[in-house]
């Protein structure tokens, strides 16, 4: 990165100026022994993520910058002086790929978060915001971002929406919409490209959307789950730079030999042993390894962390601290074009953590720009309040009647097509009762209404789901992804409307019913996505909700239905969805606006 693009990154998050010739000057002489510190952190082990030292040293902070990394105790001399007593000194951590609408909070609630836990810097894909609000969502998300303690740098959302033709969502973003948002200083590149086949078959939606991003010279992040042998090297000679989609170690050794950034992800564990397994078989943790967290549930991301739960779990499978560590920090900012960032030396922002140590990870002091941010897990310093109005009228629908969610049918029996699996969904068929008219919901099935909220269609597309257990009660989200419709889930017509209508009114959120009464709620009034909420109070009712949802079904998948529920809608994936237009295959590109066959 050029010292005028650091420059501009200064501005636009509103971190201190680096280029500053005065900070430069008196931390010149403040390493030379002329002039004291500002902050002398001392009696500290240096995790030096270029030579793979833990090192006995002592690190003296002038302004924001780091000045001087010399031998333990040769300095006294400054304004603060801050006794480590043996503790790891290592730089900030950066976080390559994160979606904040998955935490459900807002992006200053967020930096309160993950400050205390290292954490500071992230690249966060909007990819939720836009597909509900469009360019005004990621321009609030940008607004949002910045002057917080935590350096929020933005990727601009590439799949707006991720199923073109099989959803509707609140925006289409085309080639111009990606190059205007590239066009903004804070857009640091493409978001994961989800459309493989696009970028694969040269679709003149998708090409011209990596073209923008390879025109900007910002970065293009890819999403590559499943592609092997041509298809992967054709997606990265389509110039597509990375990708977190990883599933064994055999995926993890091609991607990183297609030249692939790669982005380890703590949402998706079982690839961790894998990664370690991989890299031992190599001989080495390449430096094209970066750290994300991608999507954290409000209640993990309070109780176990973001970064600082993917370290300890490296280091649980048996990965070495200090590697674990360098793809946290070094590796992430040569990735991400930050030469300011990832290092404990002089010159370098001072973005530091203190650790116990490299096993455990428990934090005690974070340093943001030279600022002493949070100590033992509480942040210490004043944010500034939220300004930007967050985009509204994303909920344009007045109300639904218990009759909406009624299939029509004629006789008494009928053939109905359905989705029969929560996971990795297949079509099926299913003999039907019809009673007034209407098909009869079997007891081990349920019936799953996606409302555009976006003012398309006031009908819902309907879906018989299987295999979810026998329901008792009702579940309704706009939380789902990636359209962020109403989706509502039950049996009984009463419930399901008093859910989708406790909804609309709300402006959107998730709650569970039965026998007439809301059983627990989720207010996420800002673009039915996030709450403006104390993060530990959007926790404690994302708990009460994943718990309540989990008494209306008997079904033994209840750990993940939540994630199920929210996920159900993903019409890019293969195999049937329900979404606003009826039940569609991401495969085929069928659409079934009425699953009665034959009656
Ligand atoms: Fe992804
Ligand atoms: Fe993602
Ligand atoms: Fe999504």
């Amino acid at each position: 990165m050029s010292a005028s693009s650091e420059d501009n990154a200064s501005r636009t998050t509103g971190e201190p100026d680096l280029n500053d010739r005065a900070m430069r000057d008196r931390a010149v002489l403040a390493a030379r022994g002329k002039a004291p510190f500002d902050v002398l952190l001392s009696g500290g082990l240096v995790a030096d993520v270029v030579t793979g030292e833990l090192r006995e040293a002592d690190v003296g902070l002038v302004g924001a910058m780091i000045a001087s990394v010399h031998p333990r105790g040769a300095r006294s001399d400054a304004g603060r002086v801050l006794a480590l007593a043996g503790a790891v000194i290592a730089p900030g951590l950066i976080d390559t790929h994160l979606h904040i609408e998955s935490s459900m909070i807002t992006p200053r609630s967020y930096a309160g978060v993950v400050v205390p836990q290292g954490t500071t810097t992230i690249c966060w894909d909007p990819h939720e915001l836009g597909n509900v609000s469009g360019l005004d969502g990621v321009r609030w998300a940008v607004e949002a971002a910045r002057g917080l303690p935590l350096r929020i740098l933005i990727e601009a959302p590439s799949c707006v929406p991720s199923a073109p033709g099989l959803e509707r969502c609140g925006a289409d973003f085309r080639a111009d919409a990606m190059a205007e948002m590239l066009s903004w200083p804070e857009i640091i590149g493409v978001a994961e490209v989800m459309d493989m086949r696009g970028v694969l078959e040269r679709s003149p939606r998708m090409s011209g959307i990596v073209q923008a991003g390879l025109e900007s010279g910002k970065l293009v992040c890819g999403h590559a789950r499943g592609l092997e042998g041509p298809a992967l090297q054709g997606f990265v000679a389509g110039g597509i730079e990375s990708d977190h989609e990883l599933t064994d170690r055999h995926d993890i050794l091609s991607k990183l030999r297609a030249g692939m950034a790669i982005e380890l992800r703590v949402s998706h564990e079982p690839v961790l042993p894998e990664a370690v397994a991989a890299f031992r078989e190599i001989g080495r943790v390449p430096q094209t390894v970066t750290l994300c967290t991608d999507d954290i549930f409000p209640d993990d991301l309070v109780k176990q962390g973001g970064m600082v739960h993917l370290l300890r779990r490296l280091v649980h499978y048996g990965m070495d601290g200090l590697e674990a560590l360098r793809c946290a920090t070094l590796n992430a900012a040569q990735r991400i074009g930050r030469r300011d960032l990832g290092l404990v030396a002089p010159g370098r922002r001072a973005d530091l953590v203190v650790f116990d140590n490299l096993e455990t990870f428990g934090v005690r002091q974070v340093f943001v720009s030279g600022i002493h941010a949070a100590s033992d897990g509480d942040l210490h310093i004043a944010m500034r309040p939220d300004t930007a109005a967050p985009p509204g009228g994303t909920m344009r629908l007045t109300s639904v009647s218990a009759s909406q969610f009624l299939i029509p049918a004629s006789g008494t029996r009928a053939m109905i097509r359905t989705v029969s699996k929560p996971r990795f969904t297949q079509w099926g068929t299913r003999e039907v009762a019809v009673r007034d008219g209407h098909v009869v919901i079997p007891a081990d099935a349920a019936l799953m209404a996606v409302f555009n909220r976006y003012g398309a269609s006031a009908e819902p597309g309907l879906g018989v789901i299987e295999g979810w257990g026998e329901w008792t009660g009702a579940i309704a989200t706009t939380v789902l992804h990636d359209s962020h419709n109403l989706a509502v889930y039950g049996r009984d017509p009463d419930d399901m409307a008093l859910a989708a209508n406790t909804l609309i009114a709300s402006g959107g959120g998730m709650v569970v019913t039965r026998g007439g009464r809301i059983l627990a709620e989720l207010p996420l009034p800002v673009c039915g996505l996030l709450s403006t909420d104390d993060p530990q109070d959007v926790a404690r009712q994302f708990v009460a909700v994943r718990e309540a949802a989990a008494s209306v079904s008997t079904w033994d998948g209840v750990p993940v239905m939540i994630k199920l529920i929210i996920g159900a809608s993903l019409a890019c994936n293969a195999g049937p969805h329900v979404t606003d237009l009826g039940i569609t295959d991401g495969m085929t590109g069928e659409i079934v606006t009425d699953c009665v066959l034959a009656s």
